[in-house]
């Protein structure tokens, strides 16, 4: 288990993170989401043994990265935010380098070297310049060189940043095969999307806070409501409160309720009575991202 013992962090004036305190349960997969400068990359810094000078403490599988910091290190598995390969050397060549980092040699790291490349999807590649690859495949090698010790527990601070589509897909088929050997996961990313699909439990952290912690059904149950999102020409948001609570959006409203089904019914009678053809009516559960909303008032993300 990971546990957060009232973590705090300043940067001069600045409070990155404010007395973190939680658990992550062994062999799950947790999301740690927050916009950019909640804190994420700071925890994870901390979490990894980089940062060292910190108030309260973290456990990592029952040993205290303040006092065990090179043990700790042994079963993490980092997966920086900021690609660091090394760019002239081959995937291979980079495998190599890295695992000679971990300690790791002769035969059992040749054959570390050719399951991670199988794993991260670059067999064929293995003799290439990383020069020559595309940001996604960077990316995979990143986590394959992070990979190569067999962690416990595997760190991935924001993987999917300025990828294509099809790499992320082959990063979470990754971190599926992980969960599925039984390690730790812990995930940072501002995509809550990403967050709902793969991650069994989930932090929410905001200017340095933990909001909400727990495993993910725990959390989307607690909050989770549903709604009615409606776009029409002639429809007020006065007329649509009757329905629930009613939120004006970029393109349309949505409207909370506790019966959406038979909420919406009405809704398509009063529309037929008065000659209202909406644009889109649809059913909604509340999302992650919704959620985060609701509690912290900060949007995730700048843009779409
Ligand atoms: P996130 O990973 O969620 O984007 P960070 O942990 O990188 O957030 O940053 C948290 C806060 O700490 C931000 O306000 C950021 O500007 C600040 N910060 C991060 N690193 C440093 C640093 N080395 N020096 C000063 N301030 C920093």
């Amino acid at each position: 288990m990971i546990d957060a013992q009232s973590v705090s962090k300043s940067y001069g004036s600045v409070q990155a993170l404010n007395n973190l305190q939680f658990q992550i349960d062994a062999g799950s997969c947790f999301g740690l989401v927050g916009p950019n400068g909640a804190g994420k990359s700071t925890f994870i810094k901390i979490l990894v043994g980089i940062l060292q000078k910190f108030d309260g403490d973290i456990q990592v599988f029952n040993k205290s990265v303040k006092q065990r910091r090179l043990a700790v290190k042994n079963f993490i598995g980092y997966v920086p935010q900021d690609i660091c390969l090394e760019e002239f050397l081959t995937a291979k060549g980079n495998l190599i380098y890295f695992g000679k980092l971990y300690g790791l040699s002769g035969e059992h790291l040749r054959k570390r070297i050719h399951t991670v490349l199988d794993q991260i999807g670059l067999t064929d590649k293995a003799n290439q310049k990383v020069t020559e690859f595309s940001g996604g495949m960077k990316r995979s090698l990143n986590i394959g060189c992070a990979i190569l010790h067999q962690p416990s527990l595997v760190v991935l601070d924001e993987p999917t940043v300025g990828i294509d589509p099809q790499s992320r897909h082959a990063i979470f088929n990754l971190i599926q095969q992980l969960k599925e050997k039984g390690s730790t996961v812990i995930y940072s990313s501002h995509y809550m999307e990403e967050v709902e699909q793969i991650c069994n439990s989930v932090g929410f952290i905001d200017k340095g806070k933990l909001v909400e912690h727990g495993s993910m059904q725990h959390v989307l149950n607690k909050h989770r409501n549903a709604s009615i999102f409606i776009s029409a020409d002639g429809i007020s948001k006065e007329e649509l409160s009757v329905y629930g609570e009613t939120i004006e959006q970029k393109n349309g409203f949505t409207v909370n309720c506790d019966d959406p089904l038979l909420t919406m019914g009405k809704m398509v009678e009063q529309f037929w009575q008065n000659g209202i053809n909406p644009e889109r009516l649809e059913l909604s559960h509340t999302r992650l991202e919704d959620i985060f909303f609701y509690l912290t008032g900060t949007q995730l993300r700048d843009n779409g």
